[in-house]
C-alpha cells in the first residue's frame, strides 16, 4: 500500500493505527447479530455439521486401529475440559482485574495424532478425501466397517494419490501423519516460521517436506500451484476448505455435552465466553461456527491475534477481508506464536463469521511467554505460545464497560458467566523445545 492509501486508511479507522503501532487492543463487534440472521450469511448448516460428525463416526473403528491413542474416546478425536482456578487468580492479580464467573480450558493441545487444534479439521479433511477415492473406486460403501481401510489394498490404492497443504507447522503435521498412515503420498510447503522438530516428525512418515525462506501465504501459493496441474494430487486449502471449516465445526456438539454432563449450565442468565487463537481462520472459525449452532446465543466467541500477526481483526474491521495483509500496512507478520502467523485471513471465513463473533483482541509476544510460563506453575498444563493467545481475553471482557452494557452483561450475570480459553496445541512439543519456551517465559 501507499504511503496515501494508509493514511486514508488509518483516517478512515483509527483503530488501524494502534495495530500499526503494535498496541495490545480489543475491538468488540457492533455489527454482531443474532444467530439466525447470521446464518443467512454461510453457506453451511447444522445437516453439513451432522454429516460431518457421522463420517468422523464412521471412521473411529479405523482410527482405533491406526491410532492406539484414540482407544479411550473409541476412535472419535475430542479433547477434556478442565477448569482452571488456580490461573485464573492468579491472571486476576497479574492483570489487576475481576474475572467473574468460572474459567475452564479446553485442552486440544491434548488431541491425539497430532496434538493441537489441526487434528480436527486437518484430519477430517484426509479422512473425507480418502472416502470420496474408495467410494468412487467401488471398495466402500458407508454401511461398511471402516477397519478396512487399514489393509493393504487400501494402502496400495491410496498411493496412487497425493496429497499437498501449505502450513506453519501444525496444519502440515496433521494431515502428513494422516495422510500417510491412509498411504497418501503427501507434500507439506512449510513456511519459515514452522519448527525444525515438525518438519524432522514429517520426514520421519514418509512426508515430503518443501521449505520456504518466506511465509504461510507463499507456502499455501506454491503449493497450490504446484498441484493444479496434477489431477491425481488433492491440494488441502486452508485459506477456502469448506472440508476443514467442518471439521472444526464438530467441536460445537460435543463441548455441549461435557458442559451438561458436569453441571454447566449455559442460558441467557449464564453466558459462555470462548476465547479461539486465530491464523488464517479456518480453526477458530469452524468451531465457532459449530459453537453458534450448539449453543445460540448465549455464547460468545472472540478471537485473539498476536500483534505481529492481526489479519483477521484488519481484514473484517476495515471490511477490506483478503484484500489486506498485516504486511500491507506495515506490520511484519513476525511472531514467536507460530501457528498464528498468518498475514492474510481467510475471506471465506471472515465473511462467514463477522456477524457471529463478539470480538476480537491482539496480544503481544512477551504476554503470550509469560502466560506459558504461569500455565505451567498455575495448572501444570504445558502448552505452545499460539495456545496462550486466547488466555488473556477475560480481562478484555471485563474491563470493557461499553461491551458489558451494549450486551446487557450485568454484574449478577457476570458472575454467574463461564469463560473457556481454547488451548490449540503444544501436547507433542518437543520436551526439549519445551524447557526452551519455559526459559523464555522466565526471562519476561
Ligand atoms: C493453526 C493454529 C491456530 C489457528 O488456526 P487457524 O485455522 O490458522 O486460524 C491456533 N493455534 C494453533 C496452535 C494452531 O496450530
Amino acid at each position: 500500500m501507499k504511503k496515501d492509501q494508509i493514511e486514508k486508511l488509518v483516517s478512515d479507522f483509527p483503530l488501524v493505527k494502534k495495530l500499526i503501532n503494535l498496541e495490545e487492543l480489543s475491538w468488540f463487534n457492533p455489527n454482531i447479530t443474532n444467530i439466525a440472521e447470521a446464518l443467512h450469511h454461510i453457506p453451511l448448516n447444522e445437516n453439513d455439521v451432522r454429516d460431518a460428525s457421522d463420517r468422523l463416526t464412521r471412521f473411529a473403528p479405523y482410527l482405533m486401529k491406526a491410532f492406539p491413542a484414540t482407544i479411550p474416546n473409541k476412535g472419535i478425536i475430542e479433547s477434556e475440559i478442565e477448569e482452571i482456578q488456580e490461573m485464573k487468580e492468579e491472571l486476576m492479580t497479574h492483570y489487576d482485574t475481576k474475572i467473574n464467573g468460572k474459567l475452564f480450558i479446553k485442552k486440544d493441545c491434548h488431541l491425539p495424532i497430532s496434538g493441537s487444534i489441526k487434528a480436527r479439521g486437518g484430519i477430517y479433511e484426509v479422512l473425507k478425501h480418502a472416502e470420496d477415492l474408495a467410494i468412487k473406486e467401488g471398495l466402500i460403501t458407508v454401511s461398511d466397517d471402516y477397519e478396512k481401510f487399514i489393509s493393504p489394498e487400501f494402502k496400495a490404492f491410496f498411493a496412487g494419490y497425493k496429497i499437498a497443504v501449505g502450513s506453519t507447522g501444525n496444519l502440515g503435521l496433521s494431515i502428513g501423519i494422516m495422510g500417510s498412515k491412509l498411504g497418501f503420498d503427501v507434500s507439506v510447503h512449510m513456511s519459515a516460521d514452522a519448527r525444525q522438530w515438525k518438519k524432522d516428525r514429517l520426514r520421519s512418515h514418509g512426508v515430503t517436506v518443501v521449505e520456504y525462506e518466506s511465509d504461510y501465504g507463499v507456502a499455501v501459493e506454491q503449493g497450490r500451484e504446484k498441484s493444479k496441474d496434477d489431477p491425481k494430487c488433492f491440494f488441502i486449502d486452508d485459506e477456502n476448505s469448506l472440508n476443514l471449516f467442518l471439521g472444526y465445526s464438530v467441536a460445537g456438539e460435543s463441548l455441549k455435552k461435557q458442559f451438561s454432563d458436569q453441571g454447566i449450565i449455559v442460558d441467557q442468565a449464564h453466558p459462555l465466553f470462548v476465547y479461539l487463537p486465530c491464523g488464517v481462520g479456518g480453526g477458530p472459525g469452524g468451531v465457532a461456527f459449530g459453537l453458534k449452532l450448539a449453543f445460540g446465543d448465549d455464547i460468545h466467541c472472540i478471537f485473539a491475534e498476536p500483534t505481529h500477526s492481526p489479519c483477521m481483526l484488519l481484514g473484517v474491521h476495515t471490511g477490506l477481508h483478503d484484500n489486506i495483509s498485516v504486511q500491507d500496512i506495515g506490520i511484519d507478520n513476525i511472531t514467536a506464536a507460530d501457528g498464528l502467523a498468518v498475514g492474510r485471513a481467510s475471506g471465506f471465513v471472515g465473511r462467514a463469521m463477522e456477524r457471529m463473533l463478539g470480538g476480537y483482541f491482539t496480544i503481544a509476544d512477551e504476554e503470550m511467554y509469560k502466560l506459558l510460563g504461569i500455565m505451567n506453575d498455575c495448572q501444570k498444563i504445558k502448552l505452545e505460545p499460539s495456545a496462550l493467545a486466547g488466555v488473556k481475553g477475560p480481562i478484555h471482557v471485563e474491563n470493557n464497560k461499553d461491551y458489558l452494557k451494549r450486551m446487557d452483561f450485568s454484574p449478577e450475570k457476570m458472575r454467574n458467566a463461564t469463560h473457556l480459553v481454547w488451548a490449540t496445541g503444544g501436547g507433542m512439543v518437543p520436551e526439549k523445545e519445551m524447557k526452551q519456551y519455559l526459559q523464555a517465559s522466565q526471562l519476561r
